[in-house]
């Protein structure tokens, strides 16, 4: 017992989706990095570097971006490659050897995969449940003729140790409460690449950058001219934030030193700075969970031992930290996790059937409702309604690619308000949801639309038309509740403006 070899990634968090041996003959591990985009705090890269010690092989971390996914745009293309780039310094710093690579044709990418693995001893990657990668995974599998790992990085309790798809947050945050506390205190290397140096490779692999040429700086830089030549959605155009786990643990460190001391009831005031303003770098896996909760619980001088006794699902209380880090942690870890867990352990989780049966009926008894507006996409789109609260969300949507937390759930709410029936009011939330967020496009996203539309939700009264049983939000009374002329100036002002006289 006392010998026995301490793993270095839980095995709860790897998946062997190819089953065959490491192949001794091959000339390094592949890290396959697909969603956990990053060279810290990831178990994906520990496992890679745990094996390549393991066979004495050096590492080699294949990152890419393809042309084809929806909503491809120069926006989340930006975003992506500014990242690269980033984890390109990173990995250079370590003499790890890094393959960027980003297709500048439709399917140019095709192949380079399996190229690469037939060299591989082992193909490792990241199990993320996001997007096209679950469809991407299953392609590799009925492909590659090397073992390959899938490795869960993407949350504090590994997706598959939960028994079930919730349907409440409440449930969930019960369950949490009897089984998080061991995960608690196990997290990715902080800095592996320090910790585990391997041989490093000499060169790529000279057959596959001749086919496959690796992104230039200057393509990763990702500057308007490189960008204006690739394919893709030009009118979504970049933010004004970079993406890269660098932005992403500054902006950690800011809303842990300014804005968090009143996080509790700030995240509903209308100020910026009183949210993390992360989930765009979670989703594209800049940053880890992980290390935001090891960071925030470093500043609560926070133990394992600290959790509380009672685990009847109460919001506060269990964490056994002060008030604004548990309302913190019920976002990150309760509500983000059951993102996760519907994705991974649901039936249709991203789909309007997903809604619970009471929501379903109500919504559908209320479906011939007069509406008191009507709008289509377009003019959704361009914000082009009556209400100049809803349209400054969607212009912050549209320009800044993310919306005020508390008015993220009025624009859906509206949006089903204004459409002819929940299931286009659904369809359309998706479209602008994943077009323009920079956190678009993620098991969350299914989460919060569907959330609009009463999942994870129970049943409110009195029965409300077009709302039915589902619970009804309404612009006046958020009008009353915050202070939003601000916030109004901010996203319409110009538009403000050359209505004056
Ligand atoms: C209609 C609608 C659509 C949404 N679409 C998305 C989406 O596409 N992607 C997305 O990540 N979230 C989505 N949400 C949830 C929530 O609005 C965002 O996660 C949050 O606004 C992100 O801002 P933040 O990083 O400053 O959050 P913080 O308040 O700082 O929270 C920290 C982290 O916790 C997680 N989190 C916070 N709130 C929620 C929530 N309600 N559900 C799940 N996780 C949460 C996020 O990962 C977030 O980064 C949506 C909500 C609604 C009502």
């Amino acid at each position: 017992m006392g010998n026995e070899k301490k793993e270095i990634v839980p095995k709860e968090r790897v998946r062997v989706l190819v089953d065959r041996a490491p192949n001794s003959e091959g000339d390094y591990i592949l890290y396959w990095m697909t969603g956990a985009r990053r060279t810290t705090w990831n178990y994906a890269l520990d496992r890679a570097l745990e094996l390549a010690s393991e066979l004495g092989k050096p590492l080699l971390v294949l990152e890419a971006i393809r042309l084809d996914y929806r909503w491809a745009s120069d926006r989340f293309h930006r975003f992506v490659l500014q990242g690269m780039a980033e984890n390109q310094r990173r990995f250079s710093a370590h003499q790890v050897a890094y393959y960027p690579f980003v297709e500048t044709q439709v399917g140019e990418g095709k192949g380079l995969l399996r190229a690469l693995a037939d060299s591989a001893c082992v193909v490792v990657t990241d199990d993320a449940p996001v997007f096209f990668l679950p469809a991407l995974l299953r392609g590799a599998v009925s492909r590659l003729r090397t073992r390959l790992e899938a490795v869960d990085s993407n949350g504090l309790l590994p997706m598959r140790e939960a028994p079930k798809a919730f349907a409440r947050a409440y449930d969930f945050r019960r369950f949490l409460q009897k089984s998080l506390g061991p995960w608690l205190s196990q997290s990715p290397c902080e800095d592996a690449l320090s910790r585990l140096p391997t041989r490093p490779l000499v060169s790529l692999p000279a057959a596959c950058t001749k086919r496959w040429p690796p992104a230039t700086s200057a393509l990763l830089e990702a500057g308007p001219l490189a960008l204006g030549r690739l394919p893709l959605e030009h009118s979504v155009g970049p933010v004004k934030y970079a993406g890269g786990s660098t932005t992403a643990e500054q902006r950690l460190e800011g809303f842990l030193n300014a804005g968090f001391g009143h996080y509790a009831e700030g995240r509903n005031r209308l100020s910026s700075g009183d949210s993390s303003g992360l989930s765009g770098y979670l989703h594209f896996g800049h940053i880890s969970a992980h290390e935001i909760f090891r960071k925030l619980a470093q500043r609560e001088a926070w133990s394992p031992d600290m959790l509380g006794e009672c685990t009847k699902g109460k919001r506060e209380g269990w964490w056994g930290m002060g008030e604004n880090s548990e309302a913190f942690l019920d976002q990150l870890v309760t509500w983000r996790e059951l993102g996760f867990n519907n994705a991974v352990l649901g039936a249709n989780s991203s789909s309007y059937s997903s809604i619970p049966e009471w929501a379903r009926v109500s919504l559908e008894l209320h479906s011939g409702d007069a509406r008191p507006y009507r709008y289509d996409l377009a003019t959704l789109e361009q914000a082009g309604t009556h209400d100049d609260l809803w349209n400054a969300a969607q212009e912050q949507l549209r320009q800044q690619g993310t919306i005020h937390n508390y008015l993220r759930m009025l624009w859906g709410k509206k949006i089903l308000h204004w459409s002819r029936s929940p299931e286009e009011a659904f369809e359309i939330m998706v479209e602008l949801n994943n077009k323009y967020a920079m956190d678009g496009r993620d098991p969350n996203s299914d989460s919060g639309i569907l959330w609009t539309l009463g999942k994870f939700d129970r049943a409110w009264g009195p029965e409300r038309p077009v709302f039915g049983k589902v619970r009804y939000m309404t612009s006046e009374n958020t009008r009353k509740k915050l202070g939003v002329g601000p916030y109004i100036a901010e996203w319409l002002g110009p538009r403000l403006d050359s209505l004056l006289p």
